[in-house]
């Protein structure tokens, strides 16, 4: 038996986080939140032209892609996004057909068990050791925090590398910041001591 349409529009669940959008406020996934997904998850927004596969981001997500895309620090509270396939068939295979929306209400929504098919991949939580992606381009210590970033790769900057400091670039440092001997006696020495002077 086939249904030709789901028994709840798929446009009514929210793209990367699975939920229903029980006011109906749900985001057209933008470029800029597209893009936050790429950057943010490693793979892109696939997809949403299936009848299967949501078109939109819940409020609260949409919101977060923004700001996340902009260097705040905010994120997905899961690691993997929600992952949709093709359901087998309307009956026990597809999420949006086994969905009870009758009788829920934001309270009841807040508990409800969405169901369990194959067909798609609920959200990984983030393990709370993960580091936490940042948006490339908006924070200066993007590399030492996030390892994993799909723009990593073509990057060849090294952050075993120590970069060590000529005598010459020290003096150089030494008279830009006009110390005095003492001082810069001091500075030199530390410097060495951190093993940071080309010696
Ligand atoms: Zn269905
Ligand atoms: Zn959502």
């Amino acid at each position: 038996m086939q249904r030709r349409n789901c028994k709840v529009d798929s446009k009514w669940f929210c793209y990367v986080c699975k939920s229903y959008m029980i006011r109906k406020t749900g985001k057209v996934i933008t470029n800029v939140i597209r893009n936050a997904y790429f950057y943010y998850f490693g793979f892109s927004v696939s997809n949403t032209h299936k009848p299967w596969v949501p078109k939109l981001f819940c409020n609260a997500y949409s919101t977060i892609s923004y700001k996340w895309s902009r260097g705040k620090k905010v994120c997905f509270s899961f690691s993997l996004p929600m992952l949709w396939r093709e359901p087998k068939n309307h009956v026990d295979y597809c999420y949006f057909c086994l969905m009870n929306v009758v009788s829920l209400n934001a309270k009841k929504l807040a508990k409800y068990k969405y169901p369990e098919v194959s067909s798609v991949s609920k959200p990984v939580p983030h393990a709370s050791n993960d580091p936490l992606p940042i948006c490339p381009g908006t924070s200066a210590n993007f590399m030492e925090t996030c390892s994993s970033s799909p723009t990593n790769s073509g990057s060849d900057f090294n952050m075993d590398e120590t970069y060590l400091v000529s005598q010459s670039e020290l003096n150089d440092l030494v008279r830009n910041l006009n110390l005095s001997k003492q001082k810069s006696e001091l500075l030199a020495s530390r410097i060495q001591e951190w093993k940071y002077l080309d010696t």
